[in-house]
């Protein structure tokens, strides 16, 4: 009664197992037949953040009840069409915050101190090259963040112990001692490095386009840990090209786990596979509060992360 949509690790899909039937529509070859077989019997789905779960095969599943995101993201749920059918979706907030803040640092890091082209001449033998570089010194740079949410405040609250000073743009202002810009692309003229931390979905589809990246400029990095829906990743490499922006640390892409090969190839940039949340402890926390969440919905009880 329960069908997995994306890969997911052993201590999840092992609890899920022992306490539902569970059916693997990522890995089933012939994903047709697995729906018109169990369809019918489907009473809950469990995800990825960046899985899309497309209404028409949501409408073969007359009994389901409840969608469980491993993630925090929800852009790749139809929010509208699950309300209209009173089916509950639940995500996993906070338990990730601190990863994905740390990846957003790291990646800082990474391309103003030039760690990777570092590390990857060191592998070469070529010590000279590498030690003669000199980069570039984050402190007393600006760091603008676009989407000043829990992971947004993660990057803030660390950028700012390494003596940056943070700014942010988002649709509404906080009541936070950092500078609010009313549009990203005015946030962006005023940031050293613009980094992306807000959410997916059609709200935010290419936010950051090849106008912002002008107003980026030249000395501008560009670090995106979100979504790859939110930068127009053609007007990004034709901007890492041009000269438009200095360079960028990306986790996240337009069409995972395709990574354009103009990007692969450029050494200014430096990409990661999607690891924001990737430890043990914390995917060991999103398992948590999915079998949680299934089980507090089965048992008629109060969801514990629920969306809607
Ligand atoms: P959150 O607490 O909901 O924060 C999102 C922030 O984005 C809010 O402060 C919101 O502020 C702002 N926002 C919403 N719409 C916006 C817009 N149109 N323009 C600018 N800002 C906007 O979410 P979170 O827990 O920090 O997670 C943020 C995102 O990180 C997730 O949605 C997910 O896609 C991504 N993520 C990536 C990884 C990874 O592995 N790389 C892992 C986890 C999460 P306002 O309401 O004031 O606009």
């Amino acid at each position: 009664m329960l069908l997995l949509l994306a890969p997911l690790p052993d201590f999840l899909t092992g609890p899920l197992r022992e306490r539902y039937t569970v059916h693997d529509y990522f890995h089933a070859e012939d994903k047709v037949k697995l729906i018109s077989e169990v369809g019918a019997s489907i009473r809950a789905i469990v995800m990825a953040g960046g899985t899309v779960l497309q209404p028409a095969m949501l409408d073969q599943l007359p009994a389901l009840e409840i969608v469980s995101v491993n993630g925090v993201g929800y852009d790749g749920a139809p929010l509208d069409y699950l309300r209209g059918r009173g089916i509950r979706l639940t995500n996993t907030p906070d338990v990730l915050t601190d990863d994905v803040a740390d990846i957003a640092v790291a990646l800082v890091l990474m391309t103003s101190r030039r760690l990777t082209q570092a590390n990857r001449l060191l592998h070469a033998d070529r010590w000279n090259e590498g030690a003669s570089t000199l980069t570039t010194k984050v402190g007393g740079k600006r760091a603008g963040i676009v989407g000043l949410g829990r992971i947004g405040k993660g990057i803030a609250q660390r950028l700012e112990a390494f003596g940056m000073t943070i700014g942010y743009t988002g649709r509404n202002a906080q009541p936070v001692p950092y500078a609010f810009h009313t549009s990203v692309t005015e946030l962006a003229a005023w940031s050293d490095f613009l980094i992306v931390a807000c959410p997916g979905g059609p709200g935010t589809k290419h936010l950051i386009n090849a106008d912002v990246l002008r107003a980026l400029g030249a000395n501008g990095t560009l670090i995106n840990i979100a979504r790859g829906s939110i930068v127009d990743e053609a007007a990004l490499i034709t901007a890492l090209r041009d000269g438009v922006i200095k360079c960028a640390g990306l986790d996240v892409f337009e069409n995972e786990p395709h990574v354009p090969a103009e990007l692969r190839a450029m050494e200014h940039v430096t990409l990661l596979p999607h690891i924001g949340s990737a430890t043990r402890e914390t995917r060991g926390e999103m398992a948590r509060l999915v079998l949680e969440n299934l089980a507090a919905h089965f048992a008629g009880q109060q969801l514990v992360t629920p969306v809607i």
